[in-house]
């Protein structure tokens, strides 16, 4: 029997979910998925002061988005809950006093400025900055005493020496720390919290979690994890380091590189599934081509196929994949990108009509006018396509709809009564209808432009190729 895999997401809610973390959540949503596991979401709001209660919402709004849920949560409590990290304190401080009690930890008094001084004298000797060791055998009496001069005091993990950690990171492969380089850290603050790997790590064993994929930037919180976890006798989850996304610069992904936030990019308009088809793709090889539906992404993920080097982010990649979305989303997923753009009643006609031409909402806004509004006057190359025509071909086009004529009716009336065809007879269509040399296509067009301004259009045309053909005689 396998047993239950268990995976999770720890956002920190201290700011909008970038594409890099929303990865993090998808790799491990996907892989809980495929294995018929669960996965959970835990918000890690022990630092006060940089958490943000309204960024908690929004980043389940924006997991939600992407269409990722989850088996239990904040929202969703059960037996292994809470599922923020601000109501476990209790837990962390019982599991803080069964460390002490077992002189796997002990009170630190020294202060900041003591321990900058202890880390610049390591490093201007050529040595690791780690705690040397300052209070770690201080007796009852020696640590009253500093209790007295008004020191504050921290929580320091003591590390075993001489003991090799040794573990196999999903993505990285076989690692080795030897614990003497690590030196005691810290896992209970001044102010009485537990710090960011301590409450990491203890929630991940009392939560069952199996599987952690997670960025790269906590490689070195992984060897401390796994003493503080053996040193309780919890179990320890397997981790997995996925390397940072970065620009197409290289350059680590932010603004500059266009939107990082997944809140952005929604709000621009492109698709979840655009996007999980990118994210998926990134830091993850495999042969899977083309567009793929959520089903075949989870199926598609393989733990083997996380590579360690940088994840490139590019929003080329992201249009493409928009474009595929577009292509195939449900017309009344696209409705809300005419709203208000078209009137009212067309917004179905419009967008079926139009979408091969749209990537963002924002396309609506080109091609709308381009249907329903005035055109400008003919100008340069359009000029010439309409004079190269002549006027006769326009005033064909120009009965022939006013008399009710459909797409294929009109074309065989100006075949046989002007003998032209092909881009002859294509283009100055498109060139009296659009003013445009591209676009959706014309059969598309001629459904969606009001017959009046069908008819005014052709014989706007006639005109200029008449005053064309006035100002070369
Ligand atoms: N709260 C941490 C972060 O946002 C989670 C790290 C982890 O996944 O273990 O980076």
């Amino acid at each position: 029997m396998t047993s239950l895999i268990v995976t999770r997401f720890a956002p920190s809610p201290t700011g909008a979910l970038h594409l890099g973390n929303a990865r993090t959540a998808l790799f491990n949503w996907f892989y809980a998925r495929k294995l018929g596991g669960r996965f959970l979401l835990r918000i890690e709001d022990t630092d006060r002061a940089r958490s943000d209660e309204s960024q908690v919402g929004a980043l389940m709004a924006e997991l939600r988005w992407l269409g990722l849920d989850w088996d239990a949560g904040p929202d969703l409590e059960d037996a292994k809950g809470p599922y923020r990290q601000s109501a476990r304190e209790e837990r962390y401080r019982e599991a803080t006093t069964r460390l002490m009690s077992a002189q796997r930890a002990y009170h630190c008094f020294c202060t900041p400025l003591e321990l900058e001084l202890a880390r610049k004298a390591a490093l201007s000797r050529g040595l690791p900055p780690r705690y040397p060791g300052t209070c770690s055998h201080l007796n009852d009496a020696a640590q009253e005493a500093r209790r007295r001069e008004g020191r504050e005091s921290t929580v320091r993990f003591r590390v075993p020496l001489g003991e090799a950690v040794v573990y196999e990171d999903l993505v990285r492969g076989p690692q080795r720390f030897m614990s003497d380089e690590l030196g005691d850290f810290v896992i209970q603050r001044a102010d009485g919290t537990a710090s960011f790997l301590f409450c990491n790590a203890l929630d991940d064993a009392a939560m069952g979690v199996t599987h952690v994929l997670r960025g790269e930037d906590h490689v070195a919180n992984t060897p401390r994890q796994h003493l503080i976890l053996q040193a309780l006798g919890a179990q320890i989850p397997a981790y997995g380091h996925l390397p940072l996304l970065v620009g197409s610069d290289g350059a680590p992904l932010s603004k500059r590189h266009g939107s990082a936030s997944v809140a952005d990019i929604r709000d621009a308009g492109y698709l979840p599934n655009a996007v999980l088809n990118l994210l998926a793709r990134l830091g993850h090889s495999g042969a899977l081509d083309g567009w793929a539906d959520t089903r075949a992404l989870i199926a598609h993920f393989e733990l083997e196929a996380l590579g360690r080097a940088p994840a490139h982010f590019d929003l080329t990649q992201l249009t493409h994949w928009q474009k595929e979305e577009v292509h195939r989303a449900p017309l009344e997923t696209l409705l809300s990108w005419a709203k208000g753009k078209v009137p009212a009643g067309q917004e179905g006609a419009f967008i079926a009509a139009v979408r091969q031409n749209l990537v963002l909402p924002a396309d609506a806004a080109v091609w709308a006018p381009i249907v329903y509004g005035e055109l400008p006057c003919a100008e340069g190359a359009i000029e010439a396509l309409l004079r190269a025509a002549g006027s006769a071909f326009f005033e064909v086009a120009a009965t022939a709809v006013s008399e009710g004529a459909d797409y294929a009716a009109l074309l065989a009336r100006l075949k046989s009564r002007t003998g032209l065809v092909g881009k002859a007879l294509f283009h100055p269509l498109r060139a009296a209808l659009t003013q445009r040399l591209d676009g959706p296509e014309l059969a598309q067009l001629l459904l969606i432009i009001p017959r009046a301004q069908l008819i005014a259009r052709f014989q706007v045309a006639a005109a200029v190729a008449v005053k064309g053909t006035d100002a070369s005689s």
